[in-house]
């Protein structure tokens, strides 16, 4: 299609000085053709002439008006989003429309912008989840890295004829044995991590009352701590409402918790509930170590650490476990929180909806 050259304001204009021009000259016509002097019994206000004049100015006024009105209400607003279409085009999404007013061209500017902060946050979004994925993959890499690599220097030792005696023999084989169930736990971890992470696993929620699934949870705990030099101090009874949760998944996330609060704690582990604004609340609390404040916010963190040599070789961690925590308690609608103070211990709290 043939473009046309003029543009619309262009036209405009044009259409104006065609107006004034053709006024001016059908005015001097008038004027040079017709007899128009006043005469003595004619008063100037009744000649039709000047009534005439009088006309064609405040046609001429009028469309004046018209164009400064369409130039202000149409174009200004239209170049302004022109500029900032340029500007997404051009992949710059922080500059805003700078036009603002309360009528329909300012509310379809106003529109247009909430597509740009949208289309903004979205960008945004994505940067921060490829940034996830490569340092998730990099962390996978690093960590089945390491214990294959010493598990490979054991072997190449034993084959080697390094190994003389029976003992180091023996304590060899049980420490390729460990590095391989290791290797094993975190591949467990990581492939539980993905499919929540991908979305693929279901949720076969229940309502089920919080005070019985406690309850049933913790007696079982109770005596795996009798032979623990933890005490497991539950706050019962515990509260009696319903939630909405798959048991299974609610078990799994109870089981790291207590599993990260046995791991850290020195004395003990206090386990208590209540409900705040028609949520539940389950707070574990252990007397351990405690987190520091510039970590506190990467616990959540797929792989996080906070001290990778100690958490990793002593305790046996993949540092997946708040991570599938965070997300099994938010696919629940629910989420967790945690506070921690060096030297005094953690308290993670869980919040989940109620359902009644
Ligand atoms: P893992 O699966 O290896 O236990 P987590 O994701 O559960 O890893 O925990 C990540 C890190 O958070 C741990 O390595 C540890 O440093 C820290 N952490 C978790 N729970 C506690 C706790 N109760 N007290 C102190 N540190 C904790």
């Amino acid at each position: 299609m043939k473009q046309n050259k003029f543009t619309l304001r262009g036209l405009i204009i044009l259409f104006m000085i065609g107006m004034t021009l053709i006024t001016t000259v059908l005015m001097m016509f008038l004027f040079a053709n017709f007899d128009i002097r006043i005469n003595e019994h004619t008063t100037l206000i009744k000649n039709p002439y000047l009534w005439l004049a009088v006309f064609m100015v405040i046609v001429i006024v009028f469309f004046m008006i018209l164009v400064l009105l369409i130039n202000k209400y149409i174009f200004d607003p239209i170049f302004a989003m022109k500029r900032a279409a340029e500007h997404i085009k051009s992949g710059n999404l922080n500059y805003p429309i700078q036009y603002k007013a309360d009528n329909e061209i300012g509310d379809f500017c106003n529109e247009f912008d909430k597509m740009r902060v949208r289309l903004r946050d979205t960008i945004l979004e994505q940067h921060e989840i490829e940034k996830r994925r490569k340092r998730l993959i990099a962390s996978i890499t690093h960590d089945l890295r390491t214990p294959l690599t010493s598990i490979k220097g054991y072997v190449e030792a034993i084959q080697d004829g390094i190994v003389k005696d029976q003992e180091t023999y023996e304590k060899y084989l049980s420490t390729i044995a460990e590095k391989a169930d290791h290797l094993n736990h975190l591949i467990d971890d990581l492939s539980v991590y993905t499919k929540q992470e991908l979305g693929e696993f279901t949720l076969n929620l229940e309502r089920v009352n919080s005070g019985k699934i406690l309850a049933s949870y913790f007696d079982h705990k109770v005596d795996e701590f009798k032979y623990s030099n933890i005490d497991l101090i539950l706050y019962k009874p515990f509260i009696s409402t319903f939630i909405n949760v798959d048991p299974y998944r609610f078990n799994q996330i109870l089981e790291n918790l207590i599993g990260n609060a046995k791991k850290y704690a020195h004395t003990k582990i206090e386990v208590r509930t209540k409900v705040v604004n028609y949520h539940l609340q389950i707070a574990i609390q252990d007397d351990g170590d405690g987190i520091p404040q510039d970590v506190l916010a990467s616990i959540f963190d797929p792989f996080f650490m906070v001290n990778k040599v100690k958490d990793q070789k002593e305790k046996g961690g993949s540092g997946l476990g708040l991570a599938i925590v965070k997300q099994l308690t938010e696919r629940h609608e629910g989420k967790i929180t945690v506070e921690s103070n060096v030297d005094e211990g953690t308290t993670f709290v869980l919040d989940f909806p109620l359902d009644i």
